[in-house]
């Protein structure tokens, strides 16, 4: 028996956990996590094959069902959501349609809010309709509107806060409450805030979904997901499909991500800090118009967001004066920002949402969305504060 077995993990602070949780130390005695590469299991004779195979007795079959350092990484995410089960995912969108597909059925409906992740809007509206899954869209923070659109065959409210690009805030308690009155289970899209800087299971969400390629990797290597939750709707309903549909998360990449996880809080305090630097000097630039920031008291839910997450987020978005031409402008002209949509990186990036994230809307759809033309998504890295202000104030010119 190793000396981690005995660990009751729940009574450590998230750092504690973040870095040993979940590991089950070989008979070499390794301290690093390994990986295990290996696609199938040996058995110790036909008995227990037949006892493995028949759900009788616990343990590894093949990698598509379990592997050990795929299990590390569930066990410890498990953890820092607080939540009682985690299972990994190939990626963000395979959680999301796996969490989808073990859940909802023909004639059930769904409730999300308007401004998630693209492919996830595609995922419902494009996919889950073909097998009669209605998806109603509202606006993240209008309560009401989420309660009108619940229905009797409703059976997820979807959310992801903040939003993505605008920095939206909605009260996850309040939604969780509609969830309970409504009889129905809330799903929260963790990705922008991790559970370094917000839980939402405590708030009282039943599932918690990550794209791990974003911060929980957070050096940009490698595309992974998760699906946080109770033991209940895991294991019964959503771990039978994911098993069977196979979108598992590969054991190298769980390496990768366990790494990551280590770093994840700190890494989170570093991203806020940038970040809210970044957002009070934009506020203060003659050619910006508006700076979207949940850490800046001119944000409209700034006391929301001060309740329920831990800082800011390392994401700001912000509208340049003179609409296209003018954002281009500054892309163009930094030398320092990575132009690309991908996001929660060290190396800070900055995007055009209107021409690339969300350039398939049309120019109504776009101002519905509150998608101006000069707007700029950053998310916010780990380089001096001064090097990344100073590419964007040459970005911005005189
Ligand atoms: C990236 C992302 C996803 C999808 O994750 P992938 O790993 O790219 O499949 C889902 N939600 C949010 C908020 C994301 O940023």
């Amino acid at each position: 028996m190793n000396q981690e077995d005995k660990v009751d993990w729940k009574a450590f602070g998230l750092q504690t956990q973040s870095v040993r949780a979940g590991q089950k130390r070989t008979p070499e005695n390794e301290h690093s996590d390994p990986i295990f590469v290996t696609s199938s299991y040996v058995f110790a004779n036909a008995r227990q094959a037949q006892a493995r195979f028949a759900g009788e007795e616990p343990g590894n079959i093949y990698s598509r069902f379990t592997n050990p350092t795929v299990r590390t990484f569930e066990e410890r995410l498990a953890l820092m959501e607080g939540g009682e089960r985690c299972i990994a995912t190939a990626s963000g969108m395979a959680a999301i349609m796996s969490l989808a597909m073990g859940l909802l059925k023909a004639g059930d409906h769904l409730v999300c809010s308007r401004a998630v992740f693209g492919n996830t809007v595609l995922l419902f509206k494009n996919f889950f309709t073909k097998f009669g899954v209605d998806t109603t869209f509202v606006d993240l923070t209008d309560l009401d509107a989420w309660e009108r659109a619940i229905r009797p065959t409703t059976r997820l409210l979807f959310l992801e806060t903040p939003s993505n690009p605008l920095t939206e805030i909605v009260d996850i308690a309040a939604v969780a409450q509609l969830a309970r009155t409504h009889d129905c289970l809330l799903v929260v899209d963790n990705v922008f805030c991790t559970p370094a800087l917000q839980r939402p299971l405590q708030l009282g969400a039943d599932i918690v979904v990550h794209s791990a390629t974003k911060y929980l990797d957070g050096q940009g290597r490698c595309v992974g997901g998760a699906i946080v939750g109770s033991e209940a709707l895991l294991d019964k309903e959503i771990y039978p499909f994911l098993r069977t549909g196979g979108a598992a998360m590969s054991p190298f990449n769980a390496w990768v991500f366990l790494t990551g996880l280590e770093t994840l809080a700190i890494r989170m305090e570093a991203h806020c800090r940038n970040a809210l630097e970044l957002a009070r000097w934009l506020e203060n630039h003659p050619r910006v118009e508006r700076v979207y920031y949940p850490g800046l008291p001119s944000h409209p839910q700034y006391d929301l967001a001060r309740r329920q997450q831990k800082g800011g987020g390392g994401i700001v978005s912000f509208v340049v004066k003179g609409g296209r031409q003018a954002a281009w402008n500054v892309i163009d002209r930094t030398r320092l920002l990575s132009i690309t949509a991908n996001l929660g990186d060290v190396k800070t990036t900055i995007t055009h949402p209107a021409t690339t994230t969300h350039g398939r809307l049309s120019p109504e759809e776009r101002a519905e969305a509150g998608i101006d033309d000069g707007l700029l998504r950053i998310s916010v890295g780990l380089e001096d504060i001064d090097d990344i202000v100073a590419d964007l104030d040459r970005g911005l010119g005189k």
